[in-house]
């Protein structure tokens, strides 16, 4: 197969600058990244990336690239013999180079912006925290001004945030000499990775200070404000900015996210912004219809049950339910009517019952719609 002319290869103009070229190149590199290629795409991806790495390779060294733009490939061909004494490319290195190159090029790109100024050691953003808060639904209705006890961190006075014993200093970590990284390989590349060591603090502490065991602080506790906004849902988090764990070698603190957990009601059931319940009703006052008085979150309500009102007739009491942190309208609050069957009968009672039960069958089914409409069926089941 005919090689590629580089600056094709890189996509770039023949006047291309270096800088050109080394952006044309790494736009390739990561779009062929093995990481991004998998399965069938994968060879396809190795080969262009090797071709863009040979390209780049040629025309980032000026001599190469001299020799390229006034020879062609025979210029720079390891096995033409016209080469300025020099090997090129990938094949000719295998993968050692390839990984070489990447890491080379991705050095950068990851460790952007992670490097502190304080002698060589890597500044870190620090971890976020979580705590969970359980409220009520009332609580989470209406919302509340809560306070919580979270951890923090002063420096330790003992070793004045150095983490060494008092009279004894931090040595400089002979694994990374102190920078914080190391490079390790994997497969392809060469990527930078935090010393294990000294976990890239680029230091080591031969006696730890025993105050605070050599971390340089110590936890403590303190109270903080939150303002849980009415309408919140289980599961939401609010987040507390800076109030995490504090950041490496001067970086950033994390944040503090604190999620809601809601206790479980003794009566109302959450539904988004919709609240249910259920309303025991006695047999007569189903059957003979009245007011019922049922439970809202703001204060009680009145029910009018019409006569009649079968066990599960659910009745919707607008408004009544939640305004949810991004609604306009608060939900509904829906009441669900359980019948209940009368317990523990006196002598007395069960008569009066059965007096009443003889009277219903008199009239017939026009006494139980629900019996009626449910014996004809199983009559069609079985025609
Ligand atoms: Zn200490
Ligand atoms: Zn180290």
């Amino acid at each position: 197969m005919a090689k590629r002319d580089y600056y094709d290869v890189l996509g770039v103009p023949r006047n291309a600058t270096d800088d050109d070229i080394k952006k044309a190149y790494r736009k390739l590199a990561m779009k062929h990244h093995p990481d991004r290629n998998q399965g069938d795409d994968a060879k396809k991806a190795e080969e262009k990336f090797k071709e863009a790495k040979e390209a780049y390779e040629m025309l980032s060294d000026t001599q190469k690239r001299a020799a390229y733009d006034q020879y062609g490939h025979a210029g720079v061909d390891p096995n033409s013999g016209m080469g300025a004494g020099f090997r090129g490319g990938a094949g000719a290195e295998g993968f050692g180079g390839f990984a070489e190159a990447f890491g080379d090029i991705f050095g950068d790109i990851f460790n952007g912006g992670r490097r502190g100024g304080g002698g060589g050691s890597q500044v870190y953003r620090g971890a976020d925290l979580s705590y969970a808060m359980e409220i009520t639904l009332e609580e989470a209705a209406l919302g509340k001004d809560a306070q919580i006890r979270i951890p923090s961190w002063d420096t330790c006075d003992a070793c004045h945030g150095s983490g060494a014993k008092p009279g004894t200093s931090a040595k400089t970590c002979t694994a990374c000499n102190g920078s914080g990284t190391v490079h390790m390989r994997q497969g392809f590349f060469s990527i930078q990775q935090t010393c294990p060591h000294c976990h890239g603090s680029g230091k080591i502490i031969p006696e730890p200070c025993t105050s605070c065991n050599g971390a340089g602080r110590i936890k403590r506790q303190k109270t903080l404000e939150v303002k849980i906004p009415a309408g919140i849902n289980e599961g939401m988090r609010i987040r507390s900015t800076g109030n995490g764990e504090p950041g490496t070698n001067g970086g950033p603190p994390g944040d503090l996210f604190i999620e809601i957990r809601i206790k479980e009601h003794d009566i109302f059931e959450r539904d988004s912004d919709d609240l249910h319940c259920t309303v025991p009703v006695s047999l007569i006052t189903a059957a003979l219809g009245g007011a019922i008085e049922v439970p809202t979150l703001s204060g009680k309500a009145e029910i009018e049950l019409p006569e009649g009102t079968q066990h599960g007739k659910t009745f919707r009491l607008r408004g009544k339910g939640i305004k949810g942190l991004r609604s306009s309208y608060p939900g509904d609050l829906y009441c669900h009517v359980a019948v209940e069957t009368p317990v523990k009968l006196t002598e007395h009672q069960r008569k009066l019952l059965r007096e009443l039960d003889e009277s219903l069958r008199k009239g017939g089914d026009k006494h139980s719609p629900n019996a009626k409409s449910w014996t004809d069926r199983v009559k069609d089941l079985f025609k």
